[in-house]
């Protein structure tokens, strides 16, 4: 068995690895970067490593920092997590290269299942059928004309490298084709490094149905139970469940076989998710995710099977502890995800900031995976999902009820939230019904009583900012130089002015209140970093004209004039970072 597992990642899922490590009396290790440095996850680690940096490429995303700490702390495993290295096969042959082991499956078969094209050709020598549409890479618009066409409208165009429902349009006439296809490129092109794209049918009025499934080293694949993530905003899933609602059990074994197929055909070893999509009775083949899901936990409850655990006696080479008959599913899970994002009118705009006070539901059948604590605080610089709550029941309606009531419970003060839109989605008859599909929270669901989120109160329950020393200690005579981390009230207390460097403080929200509509102070909603100035001082703009373009969470947000008027002064430049309420341009 492994016996000390470093954890490439943070928030909830770091702090999910942690915990199944100390289940299973496996020592952990923590990295984190400047920004987590007091996060939940190194506060719960047996150990925890600094990889300085902020931004993910320059922390969590540094194969030489992760490799220098595998040195350093003499870890035997790496357990990925989802993003990051998860499905980052040099980073997978670059520690398994060193002796150490990668939780997950082996290189190739990632590499298979890489991009949606190859993928696609995978599943189809498995027998299992992908959305109609075509293998090829799209050289011109016409191709996504003739192919709409033969199949009939709409059709999408999707980016073989894209993810996180990135890199797809849809087209729904010939005429937008041209367009289509550029935007869909110059996503993917930056997004993902390629712009390769396909096309397919895009079906109206589907459900997404995905498989979990586990293999081992010793030839054993069995598939463990689906979700149905249909309840999903931009293509990202919100709300997660287990087993679908109006899913006859001919389809879930159907599925469950085809998806042990493909599992097989890409010699796939470790948890996967094969994701289909499902309408009037049929499935299509939709991706292979070559790692843990978000939403594994739904499964976790249905099934009382500790994926995570399993996937690290998997890596440690024994045999799987279940077969395909000892699988038994009981009741229903419902995964609700709670992400910093502000559902006001649908628009689900980010929302980092100060969580400053976190007290997460309890009781019968409910279960909190979070990453965060009161006084931590949710950066612009990763991904926004604060918490999950999971909760079961004996049957769906037992199931969604206890949610609401979770809910209703949980108090979380500081970001906006999506729990509104969960409730939203959760009391709607529609939902109830199991008549939803993954456009409906989009084309159907009416959000617009959602009041945008007040601007939080000025951090002053956060915990207080730390500023960094470096001291010399003396331990049995040998000499240490050790930097440490001491609250803002006692530095200043302690330490002269001009002594060592001293971390900038973070911008607090200042002018919020200035922002009134009209006045002329445009501030900026959230947290964020500035990546266009639109206006020059002197320039007439009209209201509601764009003035500058936030990016915050990696979603681009454009700030615009509250009047009609000439620009006054501009306050911002490119690249800078920005706190919630600053104002950046003021217009008379
Ligand atoms: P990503 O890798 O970006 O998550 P997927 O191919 O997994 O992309 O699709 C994500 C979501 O986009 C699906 O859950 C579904 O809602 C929607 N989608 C993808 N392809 C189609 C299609 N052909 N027809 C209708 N919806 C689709």
């Amino acid at each position: 068995m492994l016996s000390k597992i470093l954890i490439a990642n943070r928030g909830e899922i770091a702090v999910r690895v942690i915990r199944a490590c100390r289940d299973l009396g496996i020592t952990s290790v923590a990295v984190y970067s400047d920004l987590d440095r007091d996060s939940l996850h190194v506060r719960l680690a047996d150990e925890a490593y600094a990889l300085g940096g902020q931004t993910a490429a320059e922390s969590y995303l540094d194969t030489a920092k992760i490799l220098d700490v595998i040195e350093r702390s003499g870890a035997d495993a790496v357990h990925p997590g989802y993003g990051f290295f998860s499905e980052n096969t040099d980073f997978a042959r670059a520690i398994t290269e060193r002796g150490v082991t990668f939780i997950g499956p082996p290189p190739e078969a990632i590499e298979i299942m890489g991009d949606k094209v190859s993928s696609r050709r995978a599943a189809e020598r498995a027998g299992v059928a992908g959305v109609p549409g075509t293998t090829e890479f799209l050289t011109s618009p016409d191709e996504v004309i003739a192919f709409g066409e033969e199949h009939g409208w709409p059709v999408a165009i999707k980016a073989a490298y894209g993810g996180g429902g990135r890199g797809m349009r849809v087209v729904r006439s010939a005429d937008e084709a041209a367009a289509a296809l550029e935007s869909a490129q110059s996503e993917a092109l930056k997004g993902f490094g390629r712009s390769e794209c396909y096309v397919e049918k895009y079906l109206t009025w589907p459900r997404h149905v995905e498989m979990q499934v586990f293999a081992d080293t010793h030839g054993n694949v069995v598939w463990v139970g689906e979700r149905d993530c249909s309840a999903q905003r931009r293509h990202q899933k919100l709300i997660e469940e287990s087993p679908a609602p109006r899913f006859p059990d001919e389809v879930r074994q159907a599925m469950g076989e085809a998806a042990v197929r493909v599992t097989r055909a890409c010699g796939y070893v470790n948890a996967g998710t094969v994701e289909f999509l499902y309408q009037d009775g049929e499935f299509y083949f939709l991706e292979m995710n070559t790692r843990l899901q978000v939403e594994h936990p739904v499964t976790e409850m249905v099934t009382g099977i500790d994926l995570v655990a399993e996937q690290i006696r998997v890596a440690s080479g024994e045999p799987l502890s279940f077969t395909q008959d000892d699988i038994v599913r009981r009741g229903h899970a419902i995964e609700v995800r709670i992400n910093a994002e502000d559902p006001a009118g649908g628009r689900f705009l980010p929302s980092p900031g100060t969580i400053t006070r976190l007290r997460p539901p309890q009781g019968f059948g409910v279960r909190w995976d979070g990453g965060y604590e009161a006084g931590d605080e949710v950066s612009q610089f990763y991904d926004n999902l604060v918490g999950k709550l999971i909760c079961w029941g004996a049957d769906r309606e037992t199931a969604i009820n206890r949610t609401i009531r979770a809910l209703e419970e949980l108090e979380l003060v500081g970001p906006a939230t999506t729990v509104p839109a969960d409730l939203a989605i959760l009391r709607h008859p529609d939902f109830r019904a199991g008549e939803h599909s993954t456009k409906w929270v989009e084309e159907r669901l009416d959000l617009s009583g959602i009041e945008p989120a007040a601007p939080a109160a000025d951090g002053d329950a956060g915990r207080e900012p730390k500023v960094r020393r470096d001291v010399d200690v003396e331990v049995n005579g040998r000499r240490f130089g050790v930097t440490v981390w001491v609250p803002e009230s006692q530095a200043a207390a302690a330490a002269p002015a001009g002594g060592p460097a001293v971390r900038p403080r973070p911008r607090r929200s200042s002018g919020a209140s200035a922002a009134a509509a009209g006045s002329g102070q445009v501030a900026v909603p959230m947290q964020g970093t500035i990546v266009k100035v639109l206006v020059n001082e002197g320039d007439k703009v009209e209201e509601g004209q764009t003035v500058c373009v936030l990016e915050a969470m990696k979603m681009e947000n454009n700030i615009t004039a509250d009047k009609t008027g000439t620009v006054k002064e501009v306050k911002v430049e490119a690249g800078q970072s920005v706190g919630s309420g600053d104002v950046v341009v003021v217009i008379e």
